[in-house]
């Protein structure tokens, strides 16, 4: 038998929606788990888009639950999502039936059990299915992933569920996505939640790492949509993972790397399109050997951010006036992202979308606390994050996006170092901001490639 705990190349595979949204897909994930033997527990998502204006199981099963809560006939998109099932069996040459769960699911529609149970109803029926295809025990998420009462995961608990019943199993499947709450409800994460369920699964069986096979070769060092053709990321740290998914890079779910990254459980980004590709490896932050080709990791950036601007002569001999300003904004709920200041002024820099409805009266508000003898609200700012470990190694990185950036025309409207020295932020007109990554981009990658 083999033990859970001490074998040290145990690996936990994670497939999300696209990987497995036929059977052609199917296969494909197959013959990746069984090229390693080490590939022993695997969590799947529910079936995910075919081709681009096709629907996921999980968007079905919020729409045939919307119908069933308010009374209408909800059995033609139950019938609907039992085909893709049908589908998917018969493809495999699968002798398998589903029917009798579609009868209990559509029983416990009736009974309204949630919109959360039907949505987990993807990730459950394509776990059956893939395991009856692999030959892997089936575990349902709901036995060994609990929530507490205020929703959170419950870690503990969850951990000893899952080393229980995991103990001395070789091969099993574990849906992605929901878990039991409090109230022995069925419970899902937030979208794209099977990443959290893989990297808690990786966390509690100690695995030697977490793979998350998606669709695509990894992370990009730019967004494919603003830098034509980027280059993949080899490897990223968790730290810098954070900073570039914060400002609005996205692959993996953001709750999935705390339960690997405590655990020190590297996770790999795989294509399951492309199975020889070595993808990306997010790695702990003591990893700092591995330092990028290019000086920088990534550049990610987001728009819509606006800057309150405060002047202030002797601002700087003022005691307490950044703490006044700030208090403003705390009491009306309002989170900073950044604050650049000089002697006689301050800017902060906030989402725009939280000072919606508010900014007048935030200015009022600013102005009675603290008196400045100029405020003003300029909106349309972006903000672009430049992130890489070996900054703080390299002279020179500051000066070379600058320069990229001066040589383009463009102004900058605020720059932010962290003290970590692992990122700096450039803020810039929003019409500029495609052009800023772009010449950042070539400044420190497109010129090594050519
Ligand atoms: N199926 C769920 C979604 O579409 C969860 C996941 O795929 O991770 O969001």
């Amino acid at each position: 038998m083999i033990s859970l705990m001490n074998d040290m190349s145990l690996k936990v595979v994670k497939f999300g929606g696209s990987s497995l949204a036929d059977a052609g897909q199917m296969k494909k994930a197959s013959d990746i788990i069984k090229a390693e033997a080490e590939r022993r527990y695997v969590v799947p998502s529910a079936p995910g888009k075919r081709f681009s204006d096709d629907i996921k199981v999980t968007d079905l099963l919020y729409k045939c639950y919307g119908l069933a809560e308010k009374g209408e006939d909800f059995c033609a998109v139950l019938a609907e999502i039992h085909n893709r099932y049908k589908e998917i069996i018969s493809g495999l040459g699968l002798d398998f039936s589903i029917d009798d769960e579609i009868k209990t699911i559509e029983e416990n529609f009736r009974k309204r059990y949630g919109s959360d149970y039907a949505a987990s109803r993807g990730e459950y029926l394509n776990g059956k299915v893939f395991a009856a295809y692999l030959g892997f025990k089936f575990i349902d998420a709901a036995e060994v992933i609990f929530f507490s009462e205020d929703g959170s995961l419950d870690l503990e608990k969850t951990n000893k569920s899952l080393r229980n019943a995991l103990d001395g199993v070789e091969y099993a499947v574990i849906p992605g996505f929901y878990g039991c709450g409090a109230d022995g409800y069925v419970r899902t994460f937030s979208r794209g939640g099977s990443d959290v369920t893989g990297s808690i699964v990786a966390g509690a069986v100690k695995a030697s790492i977490y793979e998350n096979w998606t669709d695509v070769s990894g992370f990009l060092v730019a967004d494919p949509r603003i830098v034509d053709d980027p280059v993949t990321i080899r490897t990223i740290t968790y730290t810098e993972l954070r900073e570039l998914s914060y400002m609005g890079a996205s692959v993996l779910h953001e709750e999935a790397i705390f339960p690997v990254r405590s655990a020190g459980i590297p996770i790999n980004i795989r294509n399951t399109n492309d199975p020889s590709a070595a993808g990306t490896m997010i790695v702990p932050d003591s990893h700092e050997d591995e330092m990028s080709a290019y000086t920088i990791t990534g550049i990610a950036g987001k728009k819509n951010f606006s800057a309150i601007n405060l002047h202030k002569d002797r601002m700087n001999s003022q005691i307490g006036f950044c703490r006044d300003v700030l208090d403003v904004l705390a009491e009306n709920g309002i989170c900073i992202e950044h604050m650049p200041s000089s002697i006689d002024s301050m800017t902060v820099i906030i989402d725009s979308a939280h000072m919606e409805g508010k900014q007048d009266d935030i200015v009022t508000q600013i102005r009675k606390r603290v008196d400045p003898d100029d405020i003003y609200v300029e909106e349309g700012v972006a903000l672009i994050a430049v992130v890489g470990k070996g900054m703080c190694r390299t002279r020179g990185v500051a000066a070379r996006i600058f320069a990229a950036l001066a040589h383009a025309r463009i102004n900058v409207k605020m720059i932010d170092q962290g003290s970590s020295e692992l990122n700096v932020i450039v803020g810039v007109n929003e019409e500029d901001f495609e052009q800023a990554i772009r010449c950042i981009y070539d400044m420190f990658v497109g010129s090594s490639l050519n």
